[in-house]
């Protein structure tokens, strides 16, 4: 739906609407929410909560959560205005979550998985001690059960307030992935809006197939760095989906509204299942260069989508 652009603030209901971080246009909150947050007039796709995001993936109650007793310390004694020891309390009373992954066992159009989701409103989805445990007690689990493996990538990148031991984690969820590559395990990667920082870096990047949501922010430095750093302007759509597809690195562009049948398609193909036994009946996805073809997201303000990753990298 095309909603006309309030002109103030002060003229947008509390909490009904909400405005496109892409095109500007007002989205009723409601309608907004029952389209998985996509803008419907421009295809934004907005960040999803980790368990909004398992709920649009897994088949409906087959998600057993696993690991949910691993909490971050703050060993460093971090302090950036706010302790990190505090900061970790507030954020984990705000969110409900433990830490920025969530992570588990699950049914995708009735395939078993090993998965993994990370949560952008946990301190922008950075990756410490939790995330990169739960990423390698999910691969060791996935090894063990003969799982595939799926992790969704959505993050400002390295926590910062962890230091050097952030930055470990980027080489311990690649050795993780590499086991599951020696034993004959499949992996699957879908990077969402952001995938920035030592994420990208990692994990995100070393999975067998890599997929990404149309328009997402995916890199290491944020363009502006990068501008400045090298003293030439950036190409159009620099660091989106659509122009790593281009460049051959990733594999796929698909819409949300398509994934939970992509990634079941896949996880059959993968795991030497009948696609068409898993499908029956099913919407079956449409193939890689269509969607691309049919995703018209135009690059979304790239100076919002630094301001909302500007945390660690
Ligand atoms: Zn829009």
């Amino acid at each position: 739906m095309a909603w006309a652009r309030f002109g103030k603030k002060k003229d947008m209901p509390g909490g009904l609407w909400i405005k496109c971080e892409s095109c500007g246009a007002m989205l009723f909150r409601k309608e907004f929410e029952q389209r998985h947050r996509v803008c419907g007039t421009c295809g934004y796709h907005f960040t999803l909560p980790a368990r909004e995001r398992i709920a649009l993936t897994v088949d409906p109650g087959s998600f057993e959560e696993r690991w949910t007793n691993l909490v971050a310390q703050d060993l460093l004694g971090f302090n950036d205005r706010v302790p990190y020891g505090e900061k970790l309390v507030a954020t984990r009373a705000k969110t409900g979550e433990a830490d920025a992954m969530v992570t588990g066992k699950a049914l995708v159009k009735g395939v078993p998985c090993a998965l993994g989701v990370m949560n952008f409103q946990f301190l922008g989805g950075s990756m410490g001690m939790v995330v990169g445990e739960k990423i390698a007690l999910l691969c060791e689990f996935a090894v063990e059960q003969k799982l595939p493996v799926v992790l969704f990538a959505c993050s400002g990148g390295a926590r910062m307030h962890e230091g050097a031991v952030s930055l470990m984690q980027m080489a311990k969820t690649c050795g993780a992935l590499q086991r599951c590559n020696a034993a004959g395990i499949p992996t699957i990667s879908v990077m969402t809006h952001p995938t920035t920082g030592g994420v990208t870096a990692s994990f995100a990047s070393v999975c067998d197939l890599l997929i990404a949501e149309p328009g997402a922010l995916i890199g290491f430095a944020g363009p502006r760095v990068i501008a400045t750093t090298i003293k030439k302007e950036l190409p159009k759509g620099f660091q989106r989906s659509e122009f790593l597809l281009e460049k051959g690195q990733i594999d796929r562009i698909v819409p949300r509204s398509q994934l939970r049948d992509e990634l079941g398609r896949l996880l059959a193909y993968a795991t030497g299942r009948d696609p068409v036994a898993v499908f029956k009946a099913q919407p079956v996805a449409v193939e890689a260069e269509a969607v691309v073809a049919a995703a018209v997201v135009p690059p979304a303000d790239e100076a919002k989508a630094k301001k909302k990753t500007k945390a660690k990298k």
